[in-house]
């Protein structure tokens, strides 16, 4: 089976998250993507859930993970496909981003590389291991996840399936031996990769009239000198966290600013936003206290830190790396090269590997294309992916 077809489907049926934004548009969520697979997978014939993840609201319609499930009676193995059916929205784009256009060994669209690519690969392995049912074959469960470009709850209502005796009937009612999940990491295995916390700081003050700022306390200024030591705290990281081999030093960024009324009102409030990567064996939720405490040995003020929206750990390589050197060999097989490495950015498979199954990230395309104005992907990096896939799964059991 040829994968570029369904590429272009699911291109050509937008999916896009709306990450937090008051929405307005047709192009929004993944309704469609879910319809699309949900036939994708009974017309093969094999156990196929839709599992609503966001019940429908006023605010929004339903959002679902879709799960299939191809069994090859008595495999010891089960490995679990994950791909993620959301994209970033479009603005900016300078394609159309919902017309998949292939030129020049490229197909362009919205979530092209990222990562309907990937997606693309997995339904295609999936459907060739239905039709050959290759002797050897692990058990294989797809999932097509919902919401991976903002909170995450596709894959952690996945991850409550397992063992869990009120989901019982679930098509992953047991965690699969071996996670992959699908993200552009151009055909190479990657074994750990960085996390993520991110919280705001706020700093007050007293307003007053601004001819005569001596009457209140400027939150800004207060602020300033927060941003200061976070700074100073940033430059530091390096020598304070040894490094990951994979994965580089951990990192913090002030990403956000925002304070004040007018021109003529001294500020009594300013918040920033900050994002500290975590490496493999750091803890996501240690890394605020650290903060905290550096930044009141240097100020003379109070601050406030507000609960984290986001807390992901890094992939550590403690577990995977045997199932990730059987996967190389497979990419080696089929594009004669291929390399086990660590990546900055953060997947599912920080939260599969969490819930205790060795994880691993792979699939076409960069992320250099991910997120872009003009998004697109190498055809034959989809081909050589989903070739990898099958080889993957059809020898593991
Ligand atoms: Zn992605």
């Amino acid at each position: 089976m040829d994968p570029i077809p369904p590429l272009k489907d699911l291109i050509a049926l937008p999916s896009v998250n709306p990450m937090g934004r008051v929405i307005s548009g047709s192009e929004f969520f993944e309704g469609r993507m879910t319809e699309y697979l949900l036939g994708f997978f009974q017309r093969l014939g094999v156990p196929v859930q839709q599992v609503d993840v966001f019940p429908g609201t006023s605010s929004g319609p339903s959002r679902a993970n879709v799960i299939a499930r191809l069994d090859n009676p008595g495999s010891p193995v089960t490995v679990l496909f994950d791909a993620h059916q959301d994209t970033v929205p479009v603005d900016g784009m300078t394609i159309a981003p919902f017309d998949p256009v292939e030129r020049d060994g490229r197909i362009y669209g919205r979530g092209s590389c990222d990562v309907k690519g990937g997606l693309a690969a997995m339904l295609c392995a999936f459907a060739r291991l239905v039709e050959t049912r290759p002797p050897r074959a692990a058990n294989v469960v797809m999932s097509c996840t919902c919401d991976e470009e903002s909170g995450a709850r596709g894959i952690h209502d996945l991850i409550k399936q397992w063992g869990n005796p009120a989901r019982k009937g679930s098509l992953v009612e047991r965690p699969p031996d071996i996670a992959l999940i699908a993200e552009p990491t151009e055909l190479d295995v990657v074994v750990a990769h960085k996390g993520a916390t991110r919280w705001k700081i706020r700093t007050r003050g007293r307003a007053c009239h601004s001819s005569d700022p001596s009457q209140g306390v400027n939150a800004i200024y207060r602020m300033a000198r927060v941003v200061e030591c976070l700074e100073e705290f940033a430059a530091r990281l390096p020598t304070q966290i040894p490094p990951h081999a994979l994965c580089g030093s951990a990192t913090l960024s002030v990403g956000r600013i925002e304070g004040g009324l007018s021109v003529n009102t001294v500020p009594d409030e300013c918040t920033i936003e900050i994002d500290r990567r975590v490496i493999p064996r750091e803890d996501p939720s240690g890394v605020m206290d650290q903060v905290g405490d550096f930044l009141r040995k240097r100020l003379d003020f109070e601050f406030e830190m507000l609960p984290p929206w986001l807390r992901a750990a890094a992939l550590p390589d403690d577990v995977n790396l045997p199932w990730a050197d059987r996967l190389l060999e497979s990419v080696r097989a089929v594009t004669g090269r291929g390399e086990k490495i660590g990546v900055q950015f953060g997947t599912h498979a920080s939260r599969t590997a969490a819930a205790g199954v060795p994880s691993i990230v792979f699939g076409p395309g960069s992320i250099a294309q991910a997120h872009t104005k003009d998004e697109w992907i190498e055809t034959q990096q989809v081909e050589q992916a989903a070739e990898v896939f099958y080889r993957f799964a059809a020898e593991l059991g």
